[in-house]
């Protein structure tokens, strides 16, 4: 394979991990960010983010000068064939999409491109959006520069980016342009990857409707939670039994406290948004967010139940990241019912593996007390509240939790422990969708 000369805007959750891969199998790659803060950060060797595997990679391939940091774009762009946009796409108060770091980026590359460039947007963006970025790159380019937009949206998982990464399931190009498009198969050449290749809107709409599709599941699964709850069935065996069907698959038919992070909710937001500006509303999806928005309350009803009032108990919650292996707490449902419970009195005390630093870089939850064992948590403690499934919980003493509580209490909102245990164990133990006797 032959190595290519590749830079990256935007170094986060996406740019960070993609670009060290790339970096990984072979190519040089330039990563580009316009925070000074991180950009220092990395090139002195500190990772700002936390994903498994992903300190060991930068470093090696910043020892083998494959890797390298700048917050000059005209750096990235002009030593590179192709130039990746992942910056973020957060969501407006409507549920749009805002495009302004994506607007920002491709008038920045225009002001710098001199010769021909390969431009991908890797970020996730509505359909129609590589017109615009072409749009305003050609309008901006005073070089009058040769370039192609391509998309090439990002399906990494958090808590498991190196692996989706390295291996993954497909590669999605949508390209109107041959020549590009011969670029970005010798990008991805060394992984091996089956590669689909589209029209731009195509690839653009499948990383929006593959998102919709996987929040519509858990939704799905969760509201079928909700009845096993009314019936005594059993969310689990249901679960099996529906997931052994090849057509259906078991994956994300987990029911818990439903989907939070920072690309289900605003990208199901924003494909409802494109569909209604496109005049063809998705009401389903609507439906999905109901649900999503249902399956916490119906928890936190069944704290209320159980405790009767919320003022002034000891509530210990393990959990801030929207999920396990990963310390990002953006839209987290496990923040959410922190700050739910503080808002309701209730004396709150969270510990997270990963999530804590970040939780209170972002002032993200306010009004309760973060320690750093999953023990200490629980000390004095009324009710535990699990908001995160991470392996540490699994595998902590119950019985010294036990030991520490002040009455033993344990609503799981991710079915991590075993009723029929928890039961022996000597615990009021409430779950989703499980028969607790
Ligand atoms: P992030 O916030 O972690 O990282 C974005 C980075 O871009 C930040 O470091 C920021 O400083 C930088 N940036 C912003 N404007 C810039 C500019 N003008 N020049 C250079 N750098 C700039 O975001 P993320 O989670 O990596 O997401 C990026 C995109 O990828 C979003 O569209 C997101 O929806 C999509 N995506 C995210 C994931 C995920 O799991 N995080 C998965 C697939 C797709």
């Amino acid at each position: 394979m032959s190595s290519m000369d590749l830079c990256i805007i935007g170094s986060g959750y996406v740019g960070l991990v993609s670009g060290a891969c790339f970096a990984e199998v072979g190519h040089k790659v330039v990563c580009v960010d316009n925070d000074p803060k991180k950009v220092a950060a990395l090139q002195s060797g500190r990772i700002p983010i936390y994903e498994p595997g992903l300190e060991d990679i930068v470093h090696r391939n910043v020892s083998a000068g494959r890797l390298r940091f700048t917050d000059k774009i005209e750096d990235g762009v002009d030593n590179s064939q192709v130039v990746f946009i992942a910056v973020p796409t957060p969501p407006q108060p409507d549920g749009s999409v805002d495009l302004s770091f994506i607007e920002k980026v491709a008038r920045e590359i225009a002001g710098v491109l001199k010769e021909y460039r390969v431009v991908v947007d890797k970020s996730t963006v509505p359909v129609k959006t590589g017109e615009k970025v072409a749009e305003t790159i050609k309008r901006y380019n005073r070089a009058g520069a040769e370039f192609d937009v391509v998309s090439n949206p990002e399906f990494l998982r958090e808590g498991c980016a190196v692996a989706d990464l390295m291996k993954p399931d497909r590669v999605v190009i949508g390209s109107a342009s041959d020549r590009a498009l011969a670029l970005m198969k010798k990008v991805y050449e060394p992984f091996m990857a089956p590669i689909l290749v589209t029209d731009i809107n195509s690839a653009e709409l499948i990383k929006h409707a593959a998102n919709s599709f996987l929040a519509l599941k858990i939704s799905y699964i969760n509201a079928v939670s909700a009845i096993c709850d009314a019936s005594g069935a059993d969310i689990e065996k249901v679960a099996d039994g529906i997931g052994a069907d090849k057509r259906i698959g078991r994956s994300f038919l987990n029911a818990g406290l439903g989907y939070g992070g920072s690309c289900f909710p605003k990208d199901i937001a924003a494909f409802i948004a494109i569909s209604d500006a496109l005049g063809v509303p998705f009401t389903l999806l609507k439906e999905v967010q109901r649900i999503n928005k249902d399956q916490k309350e119906r928890f936190l009803k069944g704290l209320r139940d159980a405790l009767w009032v919320l003022r002034d108990k000891k509530i210990a919650v393990w959990g801030l990241t929207f999920k396990p292996d990963t310390d990002d707490v953006r839209s987290s449902v496990a923040i959410e019912i922190v700050n739910d419970l503080v808002k309701e009195g209730a004396i709150v005390t969270a510990y997270d593996p990963k999530g804590m630093e970040k939780a209170v870089e972002w002032k993200m939850v306010e009004g309760a007390r973060l320690v750093h064992s999953a023990l200490e948590a629980v000390e004095g403690a009324e009710a535990l509240v699990l908001a995160t499934e991470w392996g540490e919980f699994a595998n902590v003493d119950l019985q010294e939790v036990k030991k520490r509580m002040m009455t033993p209490m344990i609503f799981d909102g991710r079915n991590l422990f075993d009723p029929a245990t928890m039961k022996d164990l000597g615990f009021a133990y409430k779950c989703i969708g499980r028969s607790t006797v």
